[in-house]
């Protein structure tokens, strides 16, 4: 299995095709491309069969051993088997398995169809970027110890991503993680839940700013080249390649979960924000799994949902980037988007390139076909079984209070969005299964807006806040991060 970019055109130093192991521990190619399989593996109906009896970690390898060939088989198959665990998956609430790792829970069956919603958020930080960050965190040690190198993850955090990838990295030999976060703006759980951490090879480093400055100095030290090479610098980001496929495996477990036979088909409703879990949809569909719609679910940050409606993408600049209930959706523009943008122009990556430049020199571009637009693409969108919708704050409060009532379960405000969305796609015959984002003790005062109660905590989450915290705070110049970077990388 080799990857390409998607900007890998005849003038491009990016064309040489890539092994799993080659991009694991990269972001962006060289050409500002993202890497994609130069084809997907296809999966036949005798191994949907097979996969059927599997649990979660075998699954995940079988699924995996078809993108990272370049790992030994053995290798991998201990690499899932320790990180889906439900030792790891362990917040499952009552009513769900936590051996099952993502388990499925019917909350409506009627005429209109049958809704399911998919655990994802059972995980160290009860949000569902743990599913992929967890293998990452050993795929980058067994990596790193193979080559006898070492790896400095730096980054910039407003919640999720942050607080993932230190859960997913804290202790992991030849990894530190330098995370930045702007100081006193995160919320009281979540700020508690990173800088509780006391492993050495974690720095929390608290920002006098807000987010856009912490983002700032993350891009001003990466773009020291020499800098970045000599410290080891790298990133966990969305874009990601393994990130993406790690989290393919969750649809088929739905899927095969929701499903007797390979005669049927679901669809999947997903909270989207930079493009990640659901492109990870596509890839699952593209191999053959039976889906039928992917509906992306965005709150009032709805570039993908003027995308899907319209075929025009807009990016919005930060200033009209509005800051919702549902914070961890508030995008400007979807970083892993190229990915499918590339598939549907047929895999051009001449055009990819000129239209992802477009983006660059115009903020967006117009697959429409209308008069004046940049192609007529988007008339194949439906081939590719993509819907959309949004939902707003209110949308959110109201679904919220419905859920509690009507199902008897309270969800976080992303899922929310998705369940909104996800009942306004619902079809007879055709299970929709929305992913649940995070759980909903993360976002607790929303919840308190739309229930007047909190939102239950799993135990050992009681009295985080209580935790002795290990930080420190810094002003933003990039003078001081370099040195205190390179003060503890010893490099
Ligand atoms: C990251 C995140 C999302 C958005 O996921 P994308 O992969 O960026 O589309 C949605 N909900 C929650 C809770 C998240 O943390």
């Amino acid at each position: 299995m080799h990857y390409v970019s998607t900007r890998a055109t005849s003038a491009s130093a990016a064309r040489n095709p890539q092994l799993f192991s080659d991009i694991l521990l990269g972001g962006l190619a060289p050409d500002g491309g993202l890497y994609l399989p130069s084809e997907y593996p296809q999966v036949s109906g005798a191994e949907l069969d097979a996969w059927r009896k599997l649990g979660y970690a075998e699954l995940a390898y079988e699924i995996l051993r078809k993108f990272a060939t370049d790992i030994p088989d053995a290798d991998l198959k201990a690499l899932t088997a320790r990180t889906y665990t439900a030792d790891v998956y362990r917040n499952a609430r009552a009513g769900e398995s936590a051996a099952e790792i993502t388990p499925l829970r019917v909350l409506e069956e009627g005429e209109r169809g049958t809704l399911v919603l998919q655990a994802l958020s059972n995980g160290p930080t009860l949000a569902f970027k743990d599913m992929a960050m967890q293998l990452l965190g050993n795929l980058f040690e067994y990596a790193l110890a193979k080559n006898n190198d070492e790896l400095n993850i730096f980054g910039a955090t407003s919640g999720d991503t942050g607080s993932a990838a230190e859960y997913a990295m804290r202790g992991k030999r030849g990894v530190r993680v330098f995370m930045l976060s702007p100081h006193k703006k995160m919320s009281a759980f979540q700020t508690a839940q990173m800088f509780s951490l006391q492993d050495p090879n974690i720095y929390n480093i608290a920002v006098e700013g807000v987010f856009d400055d912490c983002q700032d100095l993350v891009k001003a030290v990466s773009n020291d080249l020499s800098f970045k090479a000599r410290h080891k610098i790298g990133t966990v980001n969305s874009i990601n390649w393994a990130r993406v496929v790690a989290q393919v495996v969750y649809y088929f477990r739905g899927y095969l979960a929701a499903t007797t036979s390979n005669e049927q088909k679901v669809s999947f409703t997903v909270p989207s924000g930079n493009f990640g879990n659901i492109c990870a949809g596509h890839i699952a569909r593209m191999m053959g799994l039976p889906i039928d719609k992917l509906v992306a679910a965005t709150n009032e940050n709805d570039v993908l949902d003027e995308f899907f409606r319209t075929g025009r993408y807009r990016v919005r600049k930060s200033s009209e980037t509005f800051h919702t209930s549902s914070p961890s959706m508030d995008i400007s523009k979807a970083s892993n988007f190229e990915r499918f943008v590339y598939e549907l122009v047929g895999r051009d990556a001449q055009r990819t390139h000129d239209l992802f430049r477009k983006v660059e020199t115009h903020g967006g571009f117009d697959l429409s076909g209308a008069p004046g637009s940049d192609g007529d693409e988007f008339q194949h969108v439906g081939k590719f079984g993509f819907q959309s919708g949004r939902s707003t704050h209110a949308d959110r409060l109201a679904t919220i209070r419905d859920a509690a009532q009507a199902y008897g379960i309270v969800i976080d405000t992303h899922t929310a969005d998705g369940v909104k969305v996800a009942r306004e796609h619902m079809q007879p015959g055709v299970p929709m299964i929305v992913l649940e984002t995070a759980l909903a003790a993360k976002f607790n005062e929303t919840i308190v807006e739309a229930l007047g109660k909190d939102a239950d905590r799993p135990s050992g989450f009681e009295n985080i806040e209580a935790l002795p915290q290990r930080f420190v705070v810094m002003p933003a110049e990039v003078d001081r991060m370099k040195a205190y970077i390179a003060e503890h990388t010893g490099l």
